[in-house]
């Protein structure tokens, strides 16, 4: 039988090594476990200033208690959810989620969300609600208004150009004005591109669109100066229309084209 001796580097054997390798694993702690987490909350509890939300109603205190929500991924592993509290164990909840307010609707992580949907109470949120939750929650400012005779649910990010609107359709014998009575469905508008994309436009989509220019106008004064990207940087991120040929998109194409021949690495 081969004699197989395990030697290691020569450089192991020096005591700098390991004082480094023990320093560079305590940085990556202090970074991933201390100094990161605070800054996210930080920046949640300050979004509440400028993000406004919706909260849910409060459900009855038997409710209070640690439900078992398998993982989807892991076999034999799941989250302690609790859906009176609005908590779960899981990692997204304690990073992110858990920090907003009580009751906020932004709290449902995925867990969360599946559990409430399971229960018969979920059937007791207002229509709007229910529909906001089921089609996932992946915003971070909520608003809920009357549209003329109808409401709608605005999702969107103060910095952001997509504002997901959740409303009402219009049925055949509905007033054109509403009140609409169809199902509720979600609409979204780019507000660079000035188009609502994947599908057709809300009912009354012209109130609208004034209402989320009057909301975006007044989140986006509130929202504290972000650090400014350089110019060409900017550029780069205007997205280039739906027609590939039109004026605009060639304006776009020629920015582009400029902004990636400066010196500056730009990814
Ligand atoms: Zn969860």
């Amino acid at each position: 039988m081969a004699d197989f001796q395990f030697t290691l580097h020569p450089i192991t054997a020096h005591p700098i090594f390991w004082a480094i390798l023990f320093g560079l694993v305590a940085l990556w702690a202090l970074l991933r476990f201390l100094i990161i987490p605070i800054q996210r909350k930080r920046r949640i509890l300050q979004s509440v200033a400028y993000c406004p939300s919706l909260l849910l109603p409060v459900l009855p205190k038997d409710k209070d208690v640690a439900i078992f929500s398998p993982s989807r991924r892991l076999k034999f592993f799941g989250y302690r959810v609790n859906i009176q509290q609005l908590t779960c164990s899981c990692s997204r909840f304690r990073r992110l989620r858990g920090f907003y307010p009580q009751n906020d609707i932004r709290r449902l992580c995925r867990h969360l969300r599946k559990e409430l949907i399971a229960t018969n109470l979920f059937n007791e949120f207002d229509e709007l609600t229910r529909a906001l939750i089921l089609f996932r929650l992946r915003d971070s400012c909520y608003i809920r208004e009357m549209v003329l005779n109808s409401e709608a649910i605005f999702g969107f990010h103060p910095r952001t150009s997509i504002v997901r609107v959740y409303t009402f359709r219009k049925n055949s014998d509905d007033p054109p004005q509403g009140p609409f009575t169809g199902p509720v469905d979600k609409f979204t508008y780019h507000l660079r591109q000035e188009i609502w994309i994947y599908g057709t436009p809300p009912p009354n989509c012209e109130a609208i669109l004034t209402l989320i220019a009057e909301i975006m106008t007044a989140c986006k004064a509130k929202y504290p100066k972000p650090q400014r990207l350089s110019t060409m940087r900017e550029e780069l991120l205007e997205p280039i229309p739906v027609h590939p040929d039109s004026n605009e998109a060639l304006q776009i194409r020629e920015k582009r084209r400029k902004a990636t021949q400066t010196t500056t690495p730009l990814r």
